[in-house]
């Protein structure tokens, strides 16, 4: 339950209690005949029904801070604190029950998972290590504790720890943790790769592809490991097979595959990759690719006629700005008039704008491609923002 909740639900005896004896004192009314609500609690409801709920719990908290001892409260108290991110309130309160006496063993249990989490908040990882470590052992805790120490070996990137306590976690929950587990080995593979430990790389990514076939990072990475030892044809073949994994993450490999293309001297396998990519992917760079190479090949008129079928047939602004700068580049004097250069300019800032990545889990957006969201902190949930501004 919402720690608001618990507030607003637990301490209305309590608080009605409190507020009544506040009542008798200050107005000499008995306490047993007044039936009105406590005012901080009346207040509360108020706020919240306004959807002000920093205000219904600024009220909330300081009529209870004072008055009410209780561990439920105080609980529920520390966690709001650290939800508002004043951790040193909640490490307080907290630190404070732990000391308490006649609090039982499972009391205390729930009190230090919370003052790990306080610990995990504020960034001293390995005190909340410790206390995790600790409250394991009990099976209470032991689902909890390894959820949190999955996330500590993330910040610290210990990935073997994280493998550890992710498949301790797998086997005594029903959740999948198969996919997560693949990222950390695609982590240890990438590891691998940076010290030119190239067969331990291989290991990890077949072991990220074992947990999870559709990995594209393990993809990616097997055909990297393939290309390095000379198989181009080979990593063009296991890039190609994100058409059917992973279509949306086809560009990720796109010059990967243009530069296995050049070693085996053969622009064919790149043609052919961009043309099954495109049929399959939605993403407009796909087909700007196709339109670059072929100018590049010096097939100028194939990639214009590409271009000007695309903006016709599609209303992609991608299409057209790209055509625009083709014709911009190519100084066709008179063809090109002022307005045309506005046009590109505005095609140009309009995409740029869209362009970059975006978590389908939590909407965070930015320039870069990264496998754990730096919002969300979930993994393989980034993906492409395929522009879909269209001129029809
Ligand atoms: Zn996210």
């Amino acid at each position: 339950m919402d720690p608001i909740w618990l507030l607003l639900l637990l301490p209305l005896a309590g608080l009605s209690g409190w507020w009544a004896a506040q009542r008798t004192r200050a107005q000499g009314v008995d306490s047993a005949t007044s039936k009105a609500l406590p005012q901080p609690y009346v207040r509360s409801i108020n706020f919240l029904a306004n959807d002000q709920h920093d205000e219904a719990l600024d009220v909330l908290v300081k009529a209870l801070e004072d008055h009410d001892e209780s561990l439920e409260i105080q609980l529920a108290l520390g966690t709001l604190f650290r939800r508002r991110g004043e951790i040193e309130k909640a490490t307080q309160i907290h630190q404070s029950l732990i000391s308490r006496a006649g609090t039982s063993p499972e009391q205390k249990s729930i009190v230090l998972f919370e003052l790990a989490s306080d610990y995990f908040k504020a960034g001293l990882l390995d005190r909340a290590e410790n206390l995790l470590l600790e409250l394991g052992v009990t099976e209470n805790f032991r689902e909890a504790s390894l959820r949190l120490l999955v996330q500590i070996y993330e910040s610290e990137r210990e990935w073997e720890r994280a493998i550890a306590a992710a498949e301790i976690l797998d086997e005594i929950t029903s959740v999948d943790l198969a996919p997560q587990i693949a990222q950390f080995q695609c982590e240890m593979a990438e590891r691998g790769l940076v010290a030119g430990d190239y067969a331990a790389a291989k290991d990890r990514a077949a072991k990220a592809l074992k947990l999870d076939r559709n990995c594209a990072r393990a993809i990616i990475l097997r055909g990297r490991l393939e290309a390095f030892s000379g198989k181009h044809q080979k990593a063009v073949a296991t890039w190609t097979r994100l058409c059917a994994e992973r279509p949306e993450m086809l560009h990720e490999v796109s010059r990967l595959v243009q530069t296995s293309a050049q070693s085996m001297n053969d622009n064919e396998v790149y043609l052919d990759f961009l043309r099954r990519a495109i049929a399959v992917s939605a993403d407009e760079r796909l087909q700007l690719s196709l339109a670059d190479f072929l100018l590049q090949m010096g097939q100028s008129e194939e990639a214009e006629a590409l271009l000007r079928s695309w903006s016709e047939e599609q209303g992609s602004l991608s299409g057209l700005h790209r055509l625009l700068e083709i014709r911009s580049v190519s100084g066709a004097a008179g063809e090109v008039s002022g307005d045309y250069q506005l046009m590109r300019k505005v095609a140009g800032r309009l995409l740029s704008e869209q362009s970059g990545y975006e978590c389908r889990f939590c909407g965070f957006q930015g320039k870069s491609m990264h496998w754990q969201c730096p919002g969300c902190r979930h993994w393989d949930t980034t993906t492409p923002r395929l522009n879909t501004i269209k001129l029809s």
